[in-house]
């Protein structure tokens, strides 16, 4: 049994750290709630006007250097295609979504896509086209706005792992640029897109390479969409952050 002692002694240290938090330097020359007149009163507790009398829940200003610390753009310098199919109507929604197209994932996720290409073009010749990668909140509102369906699109609220930056949807091309067969087109619902379907060999072994491959640098993949992959390593809030287009 904890003695009732302690418990007192600790509930009156806590509220004595609460009353402190509470004073702030321009309060400590306050006057007593009895020497305040029922006008001044009802000023201090009514709500500010304005949001800039609460500094703190304002959204911090995105700093170009926060920026290039926090994102790498994975683009064609290092060896990808790059087809992000929501910046154009060739996407199941049929809609552009996306301002313009392209590819950001926070550092860890981005530097190990590129040892995943780097692989790739090493044992096979092939290379990675890139269909999404992150996904700004805006835009994940705007996907779900077109489709308002769980079964296809993560509700904005809930948050997909391309919004926190760390997600991406891809494939393997050869040398000459041509898609793998994979099964399915990307964005392809049904069966066909799942991991376990039975096709044919041909296709077996391209999901395999892109899978273990992916794996190999910290990815996972899901057992409904052959192309969406995740860096699990590390985790990121869902961010509102959106690239600027040329
Ligand atoms: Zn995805």
């Amino acid at each position: 049994m904890i003695n009732p002692r302690y418990i007192l002694l600790l509930f009156s240290l806590l509220l004595i750290v609460g009353c402190k938090n509470d004073i702030k330097p321009a309060d400590t020359n306050r006057v007593t709630d009895k020497t305040i007149q029922p006008s001044e009163q009802k000023e201090t507790t009514e709500p500010p006007a304005t949001e800039e009398e609460f500094p703190e829940a304002v959204e911090p200003i995105k700093i170009a250097d926060d920026i290039a610390a926090k994102w790498v753009e994975l683009s064609e310098k290092d060896g990808f295609t790059v087809d992000v199919r929501y910046a154009t109507t060739h996407n199941f929604t049929k809609k552009k979504i996306y301002d313009c197209g392209k590819c950001y994932l926070h550092p860890e996720a981005s530097e190990n896509l590129i040892k995943v290409q780097q692989d790739l073009q090493k044992r096979f010749g092939y290379s990675i086209k890139l269909f999404d990668c992150y996904r700004p909140r805006a835009y994940q509102q705007r996907l779900w706005d077109a489709v308002p369906d769980p079964d296809y699109v993560t509700p904005p609220q809930k948050g997909s792992m391309h919004s926190r930056g760390l997600a991406v949807d891809l494939t393997i091309v050869d040398k000459d640029g041509k898609e793998l067969d994979m099964g399915t087109p990307y964005d392809f619902f049904g069966e066909e897109a799942h991991y376990s379907y039975n096709h044919s060999d041909a296709v077996k072994r391209n999901r395999w390479i892109l899978k273990s491959t992916m794996e190999k640098y910290g990815f996972k993949g899901i057992r409904t969409e052959w192309w969406h992959f995740s860096y699990r390593s590390v985790s990121y809030p869902l961010d509102e952050w959106i690239w600027p287009c040329d």
